[in-house]
């Protein structure tokens, strides 16, 4: 394939924007050669600048779990363009999303939008260290949960107590209040309580990591989460940006049946809309501005065109329940294919699946944290995913992403993607 007016685009782009690109994850640092532009999508498939037809594996980094250009989702925002794009005042619409996202989520009763799921996590702490007058949180290394100065720690010596920036312009005085614990280690958790008696506000989690490739929970571990926040009097926030509206209608929450203090949503919430919000039951929620002390706000916050995107989204996912298990069985069809696929070809790799999200690392040590995720075969990735890109397939062009299925995917496409894996890792051999 030739990528000749994506180059183009991207050397003009790299003279105006840092790295040529509005969010790192684009730039393909991880995997070498340059980004590729895209001209437009529509179901399943992305159409490039050069003329290229892809199988998107990305789908935006998750919210166009029905595909591309989804008819009801487009209708919507082309309906409410014509009546004014935004207000600064409340609409309608703002109640219509919100109370149907309750009723589909479970241990909510008032959710509030913002525009993104960085702003949702940030506002959530925000809101957990008012409501319980404490200061520390607890993240798990490996763990995203947005750009906020909080979460931009990282366990640099994974002994150390204390987190250490991993992003100049992160303070001292912010890393400190952020402990670090790898991802399925209660004891690790258990311990920082231990160390900080009452000043720890909240336990921030992915409930299903998909940050550092996907890393489902392991049995006890959420469980555990709850059980050590109740005693301790800490908020257990679940950090759904990715898995909200994705593994069910309600979530991890529903899914594994644990139920969070605070839950935080983004990408499929706003059906390709920048949309971002955080919920949880009234007695907290009420802590915020205006009726409460905590400040939160936004200008842009509850935008029509936003809400009427993701009320159009939701109502999809509301009226076609059956559609998780759809993209499940479709998620597991791909995943069979490849673990057939990769067994054969002899390479050491573990493929990870929960639900709708899947990843493959090249390393056969089961994957349960970051450390372990590290371990995978980055070299081994790079070749695989330009090879996918030769055969027409768009992976995340990192080694620390989850794939994202879609319902527009046929099992056409899921057989071609095998069959590229195959003729792929064939030649990584
Ligand atoms: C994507 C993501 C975020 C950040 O959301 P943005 O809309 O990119 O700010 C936060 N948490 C998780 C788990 C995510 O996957």
């Amino acid at each position: 394939m030739i990528y000749q007016r994506s180059s183009a685009l991207f050397a003009a782009a790299e003279k105006v924007i840092p790295g040529g690109v509005n969010s790192p994850v684009r730039a393909f640092k991880g995997v070498g050669g340059t980004p590729i532009f895209v001209k437009s999508a529509k179901g399943a498939y992305l159409y490039d600048e050069d003329g290229h037809r892809l199988i998107d594996f990305i789908n935006s980094w998750g919210p166009m779990i029905l595909g591309h250009a989804y008819e009801p989702v487009i209708t919507a925002i082309k309906e409410r363009a014509e009546k004014g794009t935004s207000f600064g005042m409340p609409t309608e619409l703002e109640t219509q999303i919100a109370s149907l996202a309750i009723a589909m989520v479970p241990n909510i009763d008032k959710i509030r939008f913002v525009n993104s799921g960085t702003e949702a996590c940030m506002s959530a702490i925000r809101l957990a260290r008012g409501f319980t007058k404490r200061d520390k949180i607890i993240k798990f290394a490996g763990c995203y949960h947005g750009h906020s100065d909080s979460f931009l720690i990282q366990a640099g010596s994974g002994a150390s107590t204390f987190g250490s920036p991993n992003s100049p312009g992160v303070t001292q005085g912010t890393a400190k209040d952020t402990l670090l614990a790898p991802y399925n280690n209660l004891a690790a958790v258990a311990d920082l309580f231990a160390a900080n008696p009452q000043q720890i506000a909240a336990i921030i989690v992915e409930p299903v990591a998909g940050n550092m490739g996907c890393v489902p929970p392991l049995p006890g571990f959420l469980e555990g989460l709850r059980e050590l926040c109740s005693q301790q009097g800490a908020l257990l926030i679940f950090d759904e940006v990715m898995t909200g509206f994705r593994l069910a209608a309600g979530g991890v929450q529903e899914r594994l049946s644990i139920a969070a203090d605070i839950v935080c949503f983004g990408k499929v919430i706003g059906g390709g809309l920048p949309v971002g919000a955080f919920a949880a039951r009234e007695e907290i929620m009420n802590y915020l501005a205006p009726v409460g002390p905590v400040y939160q706000a936004g200008t842009l916050s509850g935008n029509p065109l936003a809400m009427a995107a993701g009320l159009a989204m939701l109502t999809a996912l509301h009226e076609d329940s059956d559609v998780f298990n759809r993209i499940d069985q479709k998620t597991a069809y791909l995943h069979e294919g490849m673990a057939t696929v990769l067994q054969k070809t002899g390479l050491p790799h573990t493929i990870n699946r929960l639900g709708s999200m899947i990843s493959v690392h090249f390393d056969e040590t089961p994957v349960i944290d970051f450390e372990t995720a590290k371990k995978g075969d980055n070299e081994r990735f790079k070749a695989f995913f330009h090879g996918m890109l030769q055969e027409g397939i768009y992976i995340a062009p990192s080694a620390y992403e989850t794939w994202f299925i879609t319902d527009a995917l046929t099992y056409e496409d899921l057989d071609k993607t095998v069959e590229a894996v195959a003729k792929v890792t064939k030649v990584l051999k």
